[in-house]
């Protein structure tokens, strides 16, 4: 049977996880952890690292190891965010020819969708490497409030990594589908997740005939751990200038140690109350002498630096329980998704807004692979009859006369969806229109995202407000739009899909994946070959060991030097093979090793 997996593509960490005889499950990576961290780098050799043994290496190669590209992913060069990250990352980001961010390593310019790709392959091959099977198929969660440039892009970055994307979920509604995937229950819920870049909040309905519905959902792709992070930093690069007056910021590799020790003591403070930042040798003064940096941080003062942003999720969850026309005491279980929901300032903010504990029973860094994974399965094993119902997080609509914003789907409506409008032309003998698509919330279209635009052109001439256009919106199942535009007179048609204005050319898709698909066939291949060189390894040094007791009972005749010989040349074929890299060769060396050393073993077994 086709297995679908669910992956949870987080911006600090990513999670694998399949659905196995009905019961979804995660699936560690080689190192036995059950998330991965979403970093990628480049070594000094150009050896590609991603997880695990990126970020232990972070620190010495900040310049070319990348870590939250989620936050970059289907956003414009221009943008604040983009912008703001310049200024943050350790990594250099650069201008791509779509007005998108491009990721500079090693002298090479990568697009955003092929760094998460690089991730998503690696999700792909844990999976793999668990299934004992080629994994084709993925569902990929994103955050609620993802547009739909983000969301193409996220598409992307899956076609890259060769998986085809069969849905695109959001991650509040993975993580209900994990909340009540065999409970067999009717009930409104609140996932609220804060992760380590986005925050996002929604109310969900989910029936016992298996309807999972999302009445409203709002956030901010711009609140999460690290912004959390951030605040440490700020407070501890502070007082170092003032008892120094030195920035460290200015220092890339003062910088990300102190982006380590800032998480690691905000997580630290999730079980204690206080904990000490230690930072020897953090930088040389202007006499070159070595400086540190050594403070105590306490949970108390952690909460008081970070309290407008635990109050501004709280602020989203009344904003969105006003949208759904819900009051608090209609919520009748919190379930909390994401690594930031372990700081207990942030469980008791939640309780204290919902007035209720937030449940207990799901995992906050699991809950979105695997409700991912579930989905997966529904979509290909007719057995699970379960419905998604999700929403659009924004309003679309196109720009009027005037420059105003004319709505054509409400934000929060349930998708797939399909909405038309009719417009008419506003002056004499106008023979073509130009639809600009947009979403946002503001009546003012120049406030609100452009999505794409066409021209709808050969209308007929006529007077002003003759003409009438029909135009019609849609959006399917992964929260993709598309638009058309119809002369109801003629019947002349015009459609577009929205791809992501800072998309990716199908030329440059193309080269990608290439690249991409070569990295796997090399990086398995490396594997093998690695694989077979430690049993030759293993085999060889048995049989070194019994050489001398063999030279001691065979020398003696001609036929025992001559078997040694053979033996040597075994052995040192072997060794030629496992460095010049034939692994087929190798191995039909492996059977001559083990050969030789059952050989041996019965010489020796023979005097014992
Ligand atoms: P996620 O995106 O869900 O993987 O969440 C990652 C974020 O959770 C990062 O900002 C982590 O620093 C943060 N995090 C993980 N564990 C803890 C913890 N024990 N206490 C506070 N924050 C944590």
């Amino acid at each position: 049977m086709e297995k679908v997996i669910g992956i949870d593509l987080g911006t600090f960490n990513s999670c694998v996880a399949v659905v196995e005889g009905g019961t979804p499950i995660v699936i560690a990576n080689r190192g036995g952890y059950k998330t991965t961290p979403s970093m990628v780098a480049i070594t000094e050799a150009g050896k590609r690292l991603v997880g695990h043994i990126a970020k232990r290496q972070a620190v010495t190669n900040a310049e070319n190891t990348v870590y939250a590209a989620k936050r970059l992913i289907g956003r414009k060069f221009d943008s604040a965010q983009v912008q703001n990250a310049i200024g943050n990352a350790p990594y250099r980001i650069v201008e791509g020819p779509h007005n998108d961010p491009r990721i500079q390593l090693r002298g090479k310019v990568y697009s955003v969708p092929e760094i998460s790709a690089m991730i998503l392959q690696e999700m792909k091959m844990i999976a793999e490497d668990y299934l004992g099977q080629e994994v084709m198929k993925a569902v990929v969660t994103v955050p609620a409030y993802f547009n739909d440039g983000q969301r193409q892009a996220t598409k992307d970055a899956g076609a890259i990594a060769g998986l085809d994307v069969i849905r695109i979920i959001n991650e509040p509604t993975a993580a209900s589908l994990a909340y009540g995937f065999g409970k067999n229950i009717d009930r409104t819920i609140a996932v609220y997740d804060l992760g380590g870049g986005t925050f996002d909040i929604s109310i969900m309905e989910i029936s016992s005939a298996g309807v999972f519905k999302v009445i409203s959902t709002a956030g901010d792709t711009f609140l999460g751990g690290e912004d959390f992070d951030q605040r440490i930093i700020d407070w501890l690069v502070q007082d170092f200038q003032r008892e120094n007056d030195i920035d460290l910021r200015q220092d890339r590799m003062a910088l990300q140690r102190l982006k380590d020790a800032a998480e690691k003591a905000k997580c630290e403070l999730s079980s204690v109350v206080e904990t000490e930042v230690n930072l020897p040798f953090i930088i040389s003064s202007a006499r070159n002498e070595a400086l540190h940096l050594q403070k105590l941080l306490t949970r108390g003062q952690l909460e008081e630096l970070t309290a407008d942003l635990v109050e501004r999720t709280v602020q989203i969850c009344e904003m969105t329980l006003d949208e759904a026309g819900l009051d608090k005491e209609d919520i009748e279980d919190v379930v909390l998704v994401g690594g930031m929901t372990r700081m207990p300032r942030v469980q008791q903010a939640v309780a204290s807004f919902f007035e209720r504990e937030p449940c207990k029973g799901v995992h906050p860094d699991e809950v979105v692979a695997l409700g991912a994974a579930i989905q997966g399965a529904a979509l290909v094993d007719d057995e699970h009859d379960m419905v998604l119902l999700d929403v659009t997080p924004h309003t679309l609509g196109i720009m009027v006369v005037g420059g105003y914003f004319e709505e054509l789907i409400p934000q929060n409506s349930t998708v797939p969806i399909s909405r038309s409008k009719i417009f008419t032309t506003v002056r004499e003998n106008q023979t073509a229109v130009k639809i600009l698509v947009m979403q946002g919330e503001s009546r003012r279209a120049d406030e609100n995202e452009l999505l794409g635009e066409f021209i709808l052109t050969g209308l007929r001439r006529a007077a002003a407000g003759q003409v009438e256009i029909e135009v019609t919106f849609e959006i399917n199942a992964d929260g993709i739009v598309s638009v058309h535009a119809k002369d109801l007179e003629t019947g002349k048609e015009q459609s577009i899909t929205v791809t992501s204005t800072s998309g990716l050319t199908d030329q440059e898709l193309d080269d990608m994946m290439t690249d991409a698909r070569d990295y796997a066939v090399t990086m398995r291949a490396d594997e093998e070959h690695e694989k077979a060189k430690q049993e030759a390894q293993t085999l060889i040094a048995e049989i070194e060991k019994l050489f001398p007791k063999v030279e001691e009972v065979v020398a003696g005749s001609d036929f025992g030097r001559d078997a040694i010989e053979k033996a040597r040349a075994v052995v040192e074929r072997a060794q030629q093979l496992m460095e010049s890299g034939q692994t087929d060769a190798l191995r039909e060396q492996i059977d001559a090793l083990a050969r030789t050393q059952r050989m041996f073993k019965g010489v020796v077994g023979k005097i014992a």
